[in-house]
């Protein structure tokens, strides 16, 4: 645990917040001058290289007595995956990795065989759960408040509300995040219940080793004797006979003792292919409910919260640009915003709207702006103005909220096709007549009122580099 050793020695020295890139570095070998470390994508290699490599080389030293050089290789996949046992699978595998269009050089080819501790952080539990992911750290708006409320509820009395808890939605929209929310958050109540959170794939190859291995009654002990049980990606089961067979005894003996069962998919049940219909119709008992990709507010939210947890400096206009070219999946939104910071960090150039077309010009489709639209008005007005879209929406006749509403009422006019009714509908539902004063006004206003004039300036040009 040498690397243990090195990386307690940093922790005296560096922010924790290093920890994010130092953590799933992995010591792959140690000769008499050098060690050798596994970063997981060309990007963490770049950036550990360019931020801590002196601070490894001075805790190495520090650690092991003498010099010693600190060379980075960037790993393969599939050993920083953190699998706890990789038992053999014998039914076929149909899961696309989730990751990996965002950082299309992440360890793709690079291989170097791991020679030290595969794992030198041990859980402090069996649960398998990660700390991180847990109700504070996760952002609620319209697409996912329903979801949240309910696995809340869930978490608060598990067994005794929604059982089975069904949650579905596309990829990256925070089934998995919701999943460890709750155990977290029944752990933290019931520090003597027993939790575990598996992957389907997991939960699967264990089932396939109990039988081959004729182990099988170890298997129900373990799964039987569960306060909560969290399966995630449930519709990888599609198709796999016994495992099937075996989760059906296994959702019975739970759910008949009032023991929690909790459960991810892509899709929703009715939709799972290959799905026994017992176990179908099971899964539909408790509460089935959906996770809808994030609209433009919750999404500016996710960077905002991201940016502070990782202390970026951001500016509002750079998230409300990422936010509004990467509209579906969480993941690779705050990938998106990694990739920024990284890259203003490693060209040594300040984070703007510029910087961030071209650090990610590849994930941009074509480059091409966005079609001009009512949502990034209202955001662009509101963050400009330090006011909340609720307000743009809301009754409030206050002249700091008022006039910001006519601007962007202007704005939208101009700007986008959307007729006068469609407008007054977007801002809480007003008459067309009230847009069109607001169109009036500001248009009148503008042509005595220098400042009215710049500040609408600025505005439009930020609305189109979005
Ligand atoms: P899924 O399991 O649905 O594919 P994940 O739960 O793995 O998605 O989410 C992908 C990433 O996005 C994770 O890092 C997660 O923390 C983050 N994320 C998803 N939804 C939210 C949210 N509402 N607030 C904050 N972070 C979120
Ligand atoms: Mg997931």
């Amino acid at each position: 645990a040498v690397w243990a050793q090195i990386l307690d020695k940093m922790k005296e020295q560096l922010a924790p917040t290093a920890f994010n890139w130092l953590n799933p570095v992995q010591p792959l070998s140690l000769t008499d001058d050098t060690l050798e470390l596994g970063t997981q994508n060309e990007m963490s290699k770049e950036w550990i290289a360019g931020h801590y490599q002196t601070f490894i080389e001075d805790a190495v030293k520090a650690v092991l007595g003498g010099p010693k050089v600190v060379q980075l290789t960037v790993m393969a996949e599939a050993s920083t995956a953190g699998q706890e046992d990789a038992p053999v699978v014998v039914e076929a595998k149909n899961e696309k990795p989730a990751q990996g269009t965002l950082f299309p050089e992440g360890g793709a080819e690079a291989h170097a065989e791991v020679v030290a501790e595969p794992h030198i952080v041990a859980p402090g539990d069996n649960s398998s759960l990660n700390p991180k992911y847990t109700f504070d750290t996760f952002v609620t708006g319209k697409s996912n408040n329903f979801a949240h409320a309910a696995a809340m509820a869930v978490a608060d009395k598990p067994g005794k509300t929604y059982n089975p808890f069904f949650m579905y939605g596309g990829v990256g929209l925070g089934k998995t995040h919701l999943m460890h929310a709750i155990g977290n958050r029944v752990l933290k109540n019931h520090p003597e219940m027993r939790v575990l959170y598996v992957s389907s794939e997991q939960f699967t190859n264990e089932i396939i080793q109990a039988i081959q291995q004729g182990t099988s009654d170890k298997f129900r002990q373990k799964y039987r004797n569960i306060d909560v049980l969290l399966i995630d990606d449930i519709q990888f089961i599609s198709g796999k006979t016994s495992t099937q067979e075996e989760f059906f005894h296994t959702f019975n003996t739970l759910y008949d003792a009032q023991k929690q069962v909790i459960l991810s998919s892509d899709r929703p049940p009715r939709e799972v292919e290959r799905l026994e219909e017992r176990l179908r119709s099971r899964f539909e008992w408790g509460l089935t409910t959906d996770i809808q990709a994030p609209d433009l507010e919750t999404r500016i939210a996710i960077l905002k919260n991201k940016a502070q947890s990782d202390h970026f400096s951001v500016p509002d206009d750079v998230m409300v640009y990422i936010a509004s070219r990467i509209d579906s999946n969480i993941r690779e939104l705050e990938g998106a915003l990694t990739r920024v910071v990284a890259y203003a960090s490693l060209t040594k150039r300040t984070v703007n709207t510029d910087l961030v077309a071209e650090a990610l010009k590849d994930i941009f489709p074509n480059g091409k702006a966005k079609e001009v639209t009512m949502d990034i008005i209202q955001e662009i007005v509101a963050s400009y103005f330090k006011i909340k879209i609720e307000d743009l929406h809301s009754k409030k006749r206050t002249r700091n909220i008022a006039y910001p509403r006519q601007i962007a009422m202007y704005l939208c006019r101009d700007l986008t096709e959307t007729s006068l009714p469609q407008i007054g509908q977007f801002f809480g539902g007003r008459d067309h007549t009230t847009v069109i004063h607001a169109y009036d006004k500001i248009n009148q206003d503008k042509e005595t009122d220098n400042r009215l004039k710049g500040i609408l300036n600025e505005l439009i040009d930020r609305i189109q580099k979005v």
